[in-house]
């Protein structure tokens, strides 16, 4: 395993551009390390909140080439384990009724036939072929380029293989949509202004982010604040090294609307729970270590629910002409 520091360097609020922040929360440190194969152990890595705007953010930042490291198991993953579902040849029913009505909603605001979509982080593009299904014109963003190249090839989607960041096309879009990616990103003003650019005027932005002001943040801050920093494994579910940026539902709307966008409509909603349950092992006591977690992962998720404030906002932004 390699292992040095050379991959994170110190940054300023990537919202306001202050440079003072304080230490907050921990970051998994064991998932990055076998995410990436870099040890990070003796990094001194976390959540940092802004001083000035308040803004959370992984500071140190990762650089390009963990963040490569990290990300060049996604396809194994997509294989066989959390991403398994979005591999799937058949679109699942929960991801149908998760994200048609968010598909149903951008279309009918649009008034336009065929309207043309632009997802970025397409991943392997379940959303676009129901988008497709939707009657859209679909084209993705993925700078993985295996899933790119099947993308491409099974399903006949164009997809342009890079980061958000090089994309260079001349193509001017009726909606972008970013489903669980701009807290990915090291600069998501940056991020917003490209999308602001190959939108036409009256364009929708669709993003789907996790917030951290849900039900399922505050509770596991709360468990490891009464165990004095102790108790770091519910933590740890939510704040890793690839989340480079922790937004609330305010921070976020507010990126969009001091960036030409006029939000048109906003909610909560939930990942899908049965991915984050994990798969029972073998033997009692891993059997009944797993049952214990997965009965705890549901049962946050139906408090969530039911005080209406789960782990996702779902945002829809109009560009400003
Ligand atoms: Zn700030």
């Amino acid at each position: 395993m390699k292992k040095n520091s050379k991959y994170f360097k110190s940054k300023p609020c990537p919202l306001c551009g202050s440079s003072g922040s304080r230490r907050r929360y921990p970051v998994n440190k064991a998932y990055a390390n076998e995410m990436s194969g870099i040890d990070i152990t003796e990094v001194d890595i976390g959540v940092d909140e802004c001083v000035k705007c308040g803004h959370q953010f992984v500071q140190p930042s990762p650089q390009p080439q963990f963040l490569k490291a990290f990300y060049s198991s996604y396809m194994s993953e997509a294989k066989d384990g959390f991403y398994m579902e979005r591999a799937s040849e058949v679109i699942t029913p929960g991801f149908r009724t998760r994200y048609g009505k968010w598909l149903d909603r951008v279309r009918d605001a649009l008034k336009t036939q065929s309207p043309v979509l632009l997802d970025v982080g397409t991943g392997l593009g379940m959303f676009l072929r129901l988008a497709k299904e939707k009657g859209f014109e679909v084209a993705g963003v993925e700078p993985n380029r295996e899933a790119a190249t099947e993308l491409e090839k099974r399903y006949g989607i164009s997809v342009h293989c890079c980061l958000l960041e090089d994309l260079s096309t001349k193509e001017k879009y009726d909606s972008v949509t970013m489903l669980d990616i701009i807290e990915h990103m090291s600069d998501p003003r940056k991020a917003i202004d490209i999308v602001k650019g190959v939108l036409k005027p009256g364009g929708l932005l669709l993003m789907e982010v996790p917030v951290r002001d849900s039900f399922i943040h505050w509770a596991v801050k709360g468990v490891y604040r009464a165990t004095l920093s102790k108790v770091k494994r519910p933590i740890h579910q939510v704040y890793g090294v690839h989340h480079l940026q922790y937004f609330s539902s305010r921070s976020i709307k507010a990126l969009l609307e001091e960036n030409g966008f006029k939000v048109v409509m906003s909610g909560y909603d939930e990942s899908d729970v049965k991915a984050l349950c994990k798969r029972p092992g073998r033997g009692i006591f891993s059997m009944a270590k797993t049952l214990a977690y997965n009965a705890a992962m549901r049962g946050a998720f139906l408090a969530a629910k039911t005080v209406g404030k789960q782990n996702k906002l779902i945002i829809i932004g109009r560009k400003e002409s």
